[in-house]
């Protein structure tokens, strides 16, 4: 079994950082960018997103898409080897680790990157999972299934109160009769440009103080069973869409007993503006760690972070064995 330098997990901008800092200091890195599921896809959440206008050197915005195509792109210009597979056991009782992929390869690694980011987070209401795994118009992705004939000129629910929900909100208003923003209370969590361009849509009406109990439909979504938080009301409405956008989820199970997690699931961090895990050797970057900034840019940072930690701590430890 091969022993790799620096292996790194994830596809987002952490991953593509850190394997584009890894690479140009020689250290010849092995990235697995994740075999891709329903809802996620080797480009993490950044391949959801229509555009990205507030990463610095681009004056007119960016698609998330092209975005993360270009970050692979540089990181494939140095020299990094990829694998479209999810890493699914990790032993890090010892260096140098152990690996084991989806694809049952096993590598050993003297350092490890961890930037597998996050998932979408579900409600968890009767349902909601049948119709999202059936196509049955649930999602947690307006810019995937947005633009689907089935949505087209139907009243469409999204439900969250911050920067996403507004983000899927406005971008369903260009298909749907009416969007209708179910928020838990009566006040957003959005940023305030956010909130203002939501406001000023003549297509999104607000559903305020209200809780989504049941997706209602047998094969398609027909409607809604929502409960009043204030009055403890029950009604029902008409949709023929609903979107989540109710925050992430860190993508963090396959490292359970190996590295110190957070109680939200989050890799926990021990040392500030450092990517050190609590075990010597891994490093951390972006949003499986970050349960705060959560951005392009924040993430790419500690990417770079990431290989420069990594690249450090061989330069102080060297090989193992
Ligand atoms: P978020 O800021 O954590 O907001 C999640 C929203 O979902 C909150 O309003 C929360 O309600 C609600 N929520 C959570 N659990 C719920 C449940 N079980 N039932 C009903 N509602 C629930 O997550 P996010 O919107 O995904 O944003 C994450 C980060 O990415 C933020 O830092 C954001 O600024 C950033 N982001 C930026 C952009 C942009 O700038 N264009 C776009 C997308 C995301 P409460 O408010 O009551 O807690």
């Amino acid at each position: 079994m091969s022993t790799e330098t620096v292996v790194i997990i994830g596809s987002g901008p952490a991953a593509w950082t850190a394997a584009i800092y890894a690479a140009r200091a020689n250290l010849n890195p092995l990235v697995f960018e994740g075999a891709g599921s329903r809802t996620m896809i080797p480009g993490g959440q950044l391949m959801f997103t229509t555009d990205v206008e507030n990463y610095p050197g681009f004056p007119e915005g960016v698609s998330g898409i092209d975005m993360m195509l270009d970050f692979k792109k540089q990181a494939l210009r140095f020299d990094t080897r990829v694998f479209t597979e999810d890493i699914v056991e990790v032993d890090f009782s010892s260096r140098p680790f152990l690996l084991r992929s989806s694809g049952d390869r096993e590598v050993r690694a003297e350092t490890v990157i961890l930037a597998t980011g996050a998932n979408a987070r579900w409600l968890g209401v009767p349902g909601e999972e049948r119709l999202a795994q059936s196509g049955g118009g649930v999602s947690a992705c307006a810019v995937c299934d947005g633009a689907l004939p089935a949505f087209r000129n139907q009243v469409l629910a999204v439900v969250g109160g911050g920067d996403s929900a507004m983000e899927e909100a406005l971008y369903l208003t260009k298909f749907a009769s009416e969007v209708l923003l179910i928020h838990r209370r009566d006040e957003l969590r959005a940023s305030q440009i956010m909130q203002e361009r939501a406001f000023a849509s003549d297509r999104m009406r607000f559903l305020w103080n209200t809780t989504v109990e049941e997706v209602l439909g047998e094969d398609v979504i027909t409607g809604l069973r929502l409960r009043d938080t204030v009055t403890g009301e029950a009604s029902e409405i008409e949709v023929g869409g609903m979107f989540v956008a109710i925050g992430h989820i860190p993508n963090t199970e396959f490292l359970r007993g190996q590295v110190d997690l957070k109680e939200n699931g989050y890799v926990d961090m021990p040392t500030p503006w450092r990517t050190d895990t609590n075990v010597p050797g891994v490093f951390a970057a972006g949003d499986v760690m970050d349960d705060y900034y959560r951005q392009a840019v924040s993430a790419a940072g500690t990417g770079c972070m990431a290989a420069l930690d990594a690249e450090r701590f061989l330069a102080h430890n060297g090989a193992a064995g």
